[in-house]
């Protein structure tokens, strides 16, 4: 791409792997991802997962993500977990508004957009996650309700802030069900959503990765990135096998 952006692979296992799997994973896609330096890979374990890969993962090239957090710093917030815990876990991404909590757990813009900016507050780097489902693609309303996603999410953020957001786009329909968008229409959305950054941070958006999401694969994943905005990839299902997902990444 022209603003050399930097790839981003990230891998969201979701409510999969104990601690033990967690553990024989991080050996097993060491061994095969150690030498990569070209782009950024990142884990986003489950929470209770954290800790054991940080010790696994320690100066390795892997990042270490978690998949939700809260916008409150601590308190009677029964379930919650906050920035600093992650922090501490030594996460340095979060994927935050995954279509999954918003749609299964009642997530809200407005949760998001307090979230996004508690996560950069304390210095995590946030991956909003925003998409469109089956029914808004077929009325021509996709690229209207992603925008309005991302605005939402970002409103009041400094443009200084947002310079360290990552930004992933994931079709709801294409989740899971191995029909991934095409590469056109990932570089069409993930175009738009640059267009909307510029609104908020003007020529800085060009340094924002943009991710695309949704059954991403080891055999589609050189040409959704041969597309000039999509900058990477938010993996579910193919990062569950290390090799597999080492596979993807080497194919990056
Ligand atoms: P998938 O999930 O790769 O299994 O489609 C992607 C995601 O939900 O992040």
């Amino acid at each position: 791409n022209v603003a050399n952006r930097r790839h981003v692979i990230a891998g969201n296992w979701k409510m999969f792997k104990t601690v033990k799997e967690a553990e024989d994973y991080a050996v097993k896609f060491l061994e095969d991802v150690k030498n990569v330096t070209d782009l950024d890979i990142i884990l986003c374990a489950p929470f209770t997962a954290l800790y054991a890969l940080k010790n696994e993962l320690e100066e390795s090239v892997v990042h270490l993500g978690a998949q939700n957090m809260s916008w409150a710093d601590q308190g009677a917030y029964t379930g919650e977990i906050s920035a600093q815990m992650l922090l501490e876990a030594a996460c340095t991404y979060v994927i935050l508004g995954h279509s999954e909590r918003r749609e299964m757990f009642g997530e809200t813009d407005e949760a998001i957009a307090k979230k996004v900016r508690k996560a950069l507050e304390a210095g995590l780097t946030p991956i909003l996650c925003v998409g469109e489902n089956l029914s808004v693609r077929e009325a021509g309303k996709a690229v209207a309700q992603v925008q309005g996603q991302v605005a939402k999410a970002l409103e009041g953020i400094s443009p200084e802030d947002l310079s360290r957001v990552v930004v992933a786009y994931e079709p709801i329909w294409a989740i899971g069900t191995g029909k991934t968008a095409s590469s056109q229409d990932a570089q069409e959305m993930c175009a738009a959503i640059r267009f909307t950054l510029a609104r908020f941070m003007g020529t800085a958006s060009e340094k924002v990765p943009i991710l695309y999401g949704g059954s991403v694969k080891a055999d589609n994943i050189a040409e959704l990135l041969s597309e000039s905005d999509v900058d990477g990839a938010l993996v579910g299902g193919a990062s569950l096998d290390p090799q597999g997902f080492a596979k993807l990444i080497h194919n990056a």
